[in-house]
């Protein structure tokens, strides 16, 4: 299944190829870490305590949209408990057998960070749970009437889960976790000290009306952030001075279709589907989907979040419902019938 938005969209929080370079743009200790003042509280209790203890942590489930710091954060995870990490993805381990080679490889204390993980197949899920539990695998060898199970010892490790919501997690493996952080987008505020953070280590010069203007254009997402700076570095390099004022970065935004709010094409079909074709809602997200070639997951986990955050969409038990703030945001404001229509 294509879970992801198309590649062309300056807007996607999915990784890109070009996002390749960004890796010296991760933060690599929590003190560098922006944001998320509740998951840097509490997992460094969790860490010091861990650590004191001279026991590997807890697991960890990390959830939210893409490009908030979910990897980010447990490569910190690993730096900060000084052990190594192994990264995987849900979809990428097949069998029990995949999963046993990468668990009885691991390094005692280490942790092994699977993205993704709601993507894992039943029987992995299934023989995870022992191993998260009691640091065991029970492996069948043979077949047939002579087949026997042979359980083996794994090392003490540390699982770090990430999913783009914790619904689509079975509730089994989502209990066998000890820490919980959901992510949330991030505030304007955090995206201006992230852009400006970035802008030095690429050593661009910006102003700081310019990182406030990508901050605000960039929905709430670090990733999107950082690819936005890039873009915007390149426009101010070949059509203006180099440095990023409010005016370059409003004017290569502009370029890209990317509009005052950060919204993109996608975004805007999105909204124009449910006003045009359903009268504002409410509508399923299927039919939204199928009209829109799209993903459902990609709506949900990509287009929907940064729309509910502004205030334009509605999520209710009949379906997607558009708000007034919408309609005037794209210019339409005298067609709203919603509720509170004649009010004003
Ligand atoms: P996810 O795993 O949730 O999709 P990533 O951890 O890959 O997201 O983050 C995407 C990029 O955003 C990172 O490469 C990093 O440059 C940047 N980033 C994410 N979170 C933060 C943060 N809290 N502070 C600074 N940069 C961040």
């Amino acid at each position: 299944m294509a879970k992801t938005p198309p590649p062309d969209r300056l807007s996607s929080p999915s990784e890109m190829p070009d996002d390749d370079g960004e890796l010296s743009l991760r933060p690599r200790r929590m003190r560098e870490m922006i944001g998320q003042p509740k998951a840097k509280q509490n997992l460094g209790i969790a860490i010091e305590a861990a650590r004191a203890r001279g026991e590997a942590l807890d697991h960890v489930l990390l959830y939210g949209p893409p490009g908030l710091g979910k990897t980010t954060l447990s490569n910190i995870l690993a730096n900060e408990m000084e052990v190594s990490i192994r990264t995987t993805a849900g979809p990428a381990i097949e069998k029990a057998g995949d999963l046993a080679a990468i668990l009885t490889g691991l390094e005692p204390h280490s942790i092994l960070f699977i993205d993704e993980i709601h993507r894992l197949n039943r029987t992995v899920e299934e023989v995870l749970y022992p191993a998260m539990e009691d640091f065991k695998f029970d492996i069948i060898i043979g077949k047939g009437p002579s087949a026997r199970t042979v359980r083996l010892d794994l090392p003490k490790f540390t699982l770090v889960g990430a999913t783009t919501r914790a619904g689509l997690l079975s509730a089994p493996l989502r209990d066998r976790f000890g820490i919980h952080h959901a992510f949330e987008l991030y505030s304007e505020a955090e995206l201006d000290t992230i852009v400006r953070r970035s802008a030095e280590i690429l050593s661009v010069p910006i102003e700081q009306s310019g990182s406030l203007e990508i901050a605000r254009r960039s929905r709430g997402t670090p990733r999107i952030a950082n690819r936005m700076l890039k873009r915007v570095r390149d426009f101010a390099q070949v059509r203006a001075n180099g440095i990023i004022t409010r005016e370059v970065a409003d004017n290569a935004l502009h370029m890209l279709e990317v509009d005052q709010l950060g919204l993109d094409s996608l975004d805007r079909q999105f909204l124009t589907a449910i006003i045009d074709k359903f009268s504002g809602g409410p509508v399923g997200l299927e039919t939204l989907a199928a009209m829109l070639g799209q993903e459902r997951d990609t709506l949900e986990d990509v287009v929907e979040p940064y729309l509910m955050q502004l205030g334009f969409l509605d999520r209710t038990s009949r379906g997607r419902m558009t708000t007034r703030p919408a309609y005037e945001h794209l210019g339409i404001g005298h067609k709203f019938r919603g509720p509170d229509a004649t009010l004003f």
